[in-house]
């Protein structure tokens, strides 16, 4: 039994943009599921960071299950990312793109500090993503979650990411989806999905401002779904259910065992 659907925020919210992606909407009133949806690239290793998570073995890690998911599980991955993938001896490649923060939510579950979290974040990003940009938005991303996920306050989120990181954070949804185009860059990817967390109500607005800002609205949505979760924690139950119906069953196992992170959770307070 999943313990706390929060933890499988940023596969909802890969889930429901997956469909947006190449047919971008402008509007938060948009079906959730429709043909086309599907788990993308960002599910599949969110999935394999749990599963590196899980096993906490030290011949195992982020190289092995990154290549390994991405070789079972096919998808549109980056060109850099293909490459990578079929190297027998896998080299970091300086890419800023948004791949490191898509992947990187189960990290601030599985950690109890704001140091742990940037270590580790840096440690998932940088096998591939080793330019700055890349391992600061991993590191941005898995904060939020870590901060959401211990009960901090959305203000308390965005002024610690912003002086950290250098985001501007200070935009709104509305202001960012006239201009927004499709990027991949964490620089102009991440900060978007933590403002349109950051404006949300609760955790399906999270995902419906995410999708309407356009673009990589798989990605985005996913970055985004990954800290909603874990700041509302709770994930309405049809939204549930439909996206666990899309996953594979090793998934949903892997997804299983992490939910034992939760327990390391302080008590929350509750979003504020
Ligand atoms: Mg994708």
């Amino acid at each position: 039994m999943i313990k706390e659907y929060g933890i499988i925020g940023a596969i909802v919210g890969d889930v429901i943009g997956s469909s947006y992606e190449f047919d971008n909407t402008k509007s938060i009133d948009f079906e959730l599921f429709r043909a086309g949806t599907e788990f993308t690239d960002d599910s599949i290793l969110t999935v394999a960071t749990m599963d590196v998570l899980n096993k906490n073995d030290i011949n195992y890690g982020y190289i092995q299950a990154y290549q390994n998911f991405s070789k079972k599980y096919p998808s549109v991955y980056g060109d850099g990312f293909c490459k990578w993938r079929d190297s027998d001896d896998p080299q970091p490649y300086n890419s800023w793109g948004n791949g490191s923060a898509m992947r990187v939510s189960p990290v601030g579950w599985a950690f109890n500090s704001v140091e742990e979290v940037m270590a580790e974040a840096k440690r998932s990003a940088e096998v591939t993503h080793n330019h700055p940009e890349g391992i600061k938005g991993a590191q941005a991303t898995a904060v939020a979650v870590y901060m959401a996920r211990v009960g901090k306050s959305k203000e308390e989120i965005g002024d610690f990411i912003s002086e950290t990181f250098g985001y501007d954070l200070s935009r709104t949804v509305s202001e960012i989806r006239s201009s927004h185009r499709f990027n991949e860059n964490c620089q102009s990817t991440v900060p978007e999905s933590i403002i349109a967390f950051l404006e949300s109500s609760d955790f399906e607005n999270a995902i419906r401002l995410a999708v309407s800002l356009g673009g990589d609205s798989d990605t985005i949505t996913s970055i985004a779904g990954g800290i909603a979760g874990a700041f509302y924690k709770d994930i309405p139950g049809y939204i549930v259910q439909k996206v666990l119906e899309y996953l594979p069953k090793e998934f949903i196992d892997i997804i299983t065992e992490f939910s034992k992170f939760t327990d390391l959770s302080p008590v929350s307070p509750g979003p504020k």
